[in-house]
């Protein structure tokens, strides 16, 4: 046996995982790792644990997102062959949109706000897909990035009756559906169903209430809870039935000013809103202590995480998402004078790296 044979079946079978061979895109989506966050487990006694959706080929959580709206309009004729895909999105949903789009035969259009970062521009870009940058404006302006895409396509119907689908990620359920029926079963599996809690932000709220319903189908007593970040009004909503946002987040694709179709139905037990100075330390701690390079919803997540394990006490079992990479926010995740110029601490190693931007 190679030196490389043994390490992979090592590696493989420390971790109860096994190697496998997927057909296509579409089957390499989702059955990601869980990984154990050993600082988080260690400072509250609990073991708590991030889904690696990062490792999904177009490198987040939304690729799952994607690929059950997809599999619901081609079920259902909404998106025929050769047809095109139209979305509106933070960037994620649209970049598994537009992979998919390339694996299976369809144009994809993209409609996203400007602010977002330019590594997810430009992975939109690679994939051939037609990105259009809108200026970033509440929901209730006709301006708004879903509105667009939405017009978009109906623009395109009306030349050309059933030519696009517009996927309307934060309200067709299809989306939380997708994750009832996979992300929530494979936590579930993975830890031989002894998980007490699960706790992630909202962005469509897909992820959350999908796995929020299945877990509690599973065991009425996981508790689900919402991690928020600032400038968001959801955690108020849970809190008093009143949207009501305060501060802002450089966290990107969470956080909302309403209630979408998917997270109508989040079975929610705790929620929490989370500032930028606890979850953008937790990303840097991530990546200088575990080796794991997130984003900042991953930030948010597992400060959620840790207020849940402290809200349950020690020796419970809890389950966070790791939602995409690092890499996807150089620029301003991992930048010293970008995190300085928001008033965000920068620890030592980081300025060391990046002398120049110090
Ligand atoms: N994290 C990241 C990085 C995202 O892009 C998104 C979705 N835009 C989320 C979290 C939130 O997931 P959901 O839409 O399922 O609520």
């Amino acid at each position: 046996m190679t030196l490389a044979r043994r390490v992979i079946g090592a590696t493989a079978a420390s971790t109860g995982g096994s190697l496998d061979t997927r057909e296509d895109l579409a089957a390499a989506i989702g059955r990601t790792p869980l990984i154990r966050l050993r600082h988080a487990s260690d400072l509250t006694g609990c073991r708590i644990y991030g889904k690696a959706e990062f490792a999904n080929p177009g490198g987040s959580i939304k690729d799952r997102t994607a690929l059950g709206l997809l599999l619901d309009a081609e079920r259902s004729g909404a998106l025929r062959p050769g047809g095109t895909i139209v979305e509106g999105t933070a960037g994620n949903t649209g970049i598994g949109l537009a992979l998919l789009g390339a694996s299976r035969g369809y144009r994809t259009i993209i409609t996203m706000p400007a602010t977002q970062s330019r590594e997810k521009i430009d992975a939109l870009r690679v994939t051939g897909a037609e990105v259009h940058l809108v200026p970033a404006v509440a929901y209730a302006d006709p301006g708004h990035y879903a509105h667009t895409a939405r017009r978009l396509a109906e623009a395109m119907n009306a030349r050309e009756p059933g030519s696009a689908w517009f996927a309307n990620q934060f309200d067709n359920t299809a989306n939380r559906d997708f994750h009832e029926a996979t992300t929530g079963p494979e936590i579930w599996e993975q830890l031989g169903g002894e998980v007490d809690g699960f706790v992630c932000a909202s962005g469509t709220g897909g992820t959350l209430a999908g796995v929020g319903r299945a877990l509690k189908a599973r065991n009425p007593k996981v508790r689900i809870a919402l991690a928020d970040p600032a400038g968001s009004a959801l955690a108020a909503y849970v809190a008093t039935g009143e949207l009501k946002a305060e501060g802002s987040s450089i966290s990107e694709g969470i956080g909302s000013s309403r209630v979408t179709a998917n997270f109508a139905d989040a079975p929610i037990d705790l929620a929490w809103s989370i500032p930028d100075t606890e979850s953008v330390p937790l990303v840097h701690a991530l990546i200088a202590a575990e080796g794991l390079n997130v984003g900042g919803s991953s930030g948010v997540n597992l400060a959620g995480a840790i207020r849940l394990a402290q809200a349950l006490g020690r020796g419970h079992t809890i389950v966070t998402v790791l939602a995409d990479a690092g890499t996807r926010y150089q620029a301003k995740l991992f930048n010293p004078a970008f995190l300085r110029g928001k008033g965000l601490p920068v620890p030592d190693w980081l300025d060391r790296a990046f002398p120049q931007d110090a």
